[in-house]
């Protein structure tokens, strides 16, 4: 089942491929232990699909965000989870679109290569919440070096990562332009610990995901890891956001066929007063409904991956996609574990962590509640209520 006729089967069928090797029950050892992928991000490291959007003159694949969204949705379709490599993906694009010539030819072939991982983008305090331009770490310049200090209440794969990049103030809030002042790093995550200037502590949460509270503190980063110009950093990241949002709309679309899949094969499969379950509407309406929407989703992750490989302005498409693709894959979650009934609750089955895994798209990286406000504010043109 897919929504569209596809052009991406052989894409599919090489993640499909390396994902085989990975089944429920190596993410349910991984749950159970809250430990990382290691072997599976290897896999797809030894195979290139994690530089997919390192272009071939600095070794990667050179493809497009439409390829790497579909390598996203076809991990999380298989049952995995994506969010242990994820983000060498969405923080591409600062680098891409933003970044010198230099920094570009210093690191993105090593990247691409896999000896160097860059997989954490630091951005959330706990002060600011989603309110980004009220974040308090400062990256004040000192010589041929800025020092960042600050706290950042999650930056997820920080221990699985040798680069990062962290967002801090260059100068100070100015009501007038919130977002100005703020200023984009790359950082040599392997420099910090060498300096003692970056403290990590792991965060505990209802799923496994390698994420941490990270203290700066006065960490040296030498002026050639300002990603841009100083001041500009809140412009680079929105390109991030975009491609973000457009890749996790992706995963969970990834989910929503997952448990689609799941659902259908129980329900024909399951048997109850003499006939399969999903033989009753109310077990085989909410399915139908749950494929129309995710089918809509999808739509809409094409339509925002090729605005923004055309270069076009995607906020909207991507917001929306986002949006449509987390309330998909949650509605179809949910009518999962009612098909399943109480077998739902059984860790076995992998509903359960699914349905733990896809719950998080509703929070992060962006709340609905916040795309909900952008669309309101920037597309129907509504009082700003921020
Ligand atoms: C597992 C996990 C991994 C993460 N990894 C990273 C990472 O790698 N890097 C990183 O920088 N961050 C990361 N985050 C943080 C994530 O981006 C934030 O949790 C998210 O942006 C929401 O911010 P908050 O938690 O501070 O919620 P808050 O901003 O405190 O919001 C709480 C609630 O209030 C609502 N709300 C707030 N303001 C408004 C408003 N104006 N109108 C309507 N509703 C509103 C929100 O929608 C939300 O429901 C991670 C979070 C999780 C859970």
């Amino acid at each position: 089942m897919t929504a569209t006729p596809d052009e991406h089967q052989a894409l599919r069928q090489a993640i499909r491929g390396i994902c085989a090797g990975y089944p429920g029950a190596y993410w349910r050892d991984l749950d159970r232990e809250r430990r990382y992928p290691e072997a599976f991000v290897a896999a797809m490291t030894r195979d290139g699909w994690l530089a997919s959007l390192i272009p071939e003159a600095f070794g990667g694949r050179g493809m497009r965000l439409t390829e790497a969204s579909v390598i996203l949705e076809e991990i999380h379709r298989s049952g995995g989870n994506a969010a242990a490599c994820h983000a060498q993906m969405y923080t591409m694009g600062a680098l891409l679109r933003h970044g010198s010539d230099e920094q570009k030819t210093a690191w993105l072939p090593r990247i691409a290569s896999g000896e160097l991982r860059l997989q954490a983008f630091s951005v959330t305090e706990a002060e600011a919440g989603s309110d980004t331009t009220a974040i308090a770490t400062t990256a004040t310049r000192d010589g041929d070096a800025y020092v960042i200090a600050g706290e950042k209440s999650w930056t997820s794969r920080v221990e699985q990562s040798d680069l990062a990049l962290v967002l801090a103030r260059t100068s100070p809030r100015d009501d007038s332009n919130r977002t100005h002042g703020l200023s984009l790093f790359l950082v040599d995550l392997r420099d910090a610990r060498a300096q003692g200037t970056i403290a990590v502590a792991p965060v505990e949460t209802m799923l496994n995901y390698p994420t941490y509270r990270v203290s700066y503190r006065g960490l040296r980063v030498p002026t050639s890891g300002l990603i841009g110009e100083e001041g500009q950093g809140f412009r680079y990241i929105l390109d991030g956001w975009n491609a973000e949002r457009i890749l996790l709309a992706a995963e969970a679309i990834g989910d929503g066929w997952w448990f689609l899949d799941k659902a259908t094969a129980y329900a024909n499969a399951r048997v109850v007063f003499g006939r399969p379950i999903g033989q009753n509407q109310g077990v085989a309406f909410p399915l139908a409904r749950g494929y129309a929407a995710l089918a809509a989703a999808d739509l809409m992750r094409f339509r925002a991956a090729a605005l923004f490989d055309a270069g076009e302005p995607c906020g909207p498409e991507a917001n929306m996609a986002k949006l449509l693709a987390a309330d998909a894959s949650w509605e179809l979650a949910n009518r999962c574990l009612d098909v399943y009934g109480g077998s739902g609750f059984v860790v076995d089955h992998d509903v359960e962590r699914k349905f733990r895994e896809t719950r998080l798209f509703q929070v992060a990286p962006v709340s609905t509640n916040l795309i909900l406000a952008y669309l309101s504010h920037t597309v129907l043109g509504l009082p700003r209520s921020y």
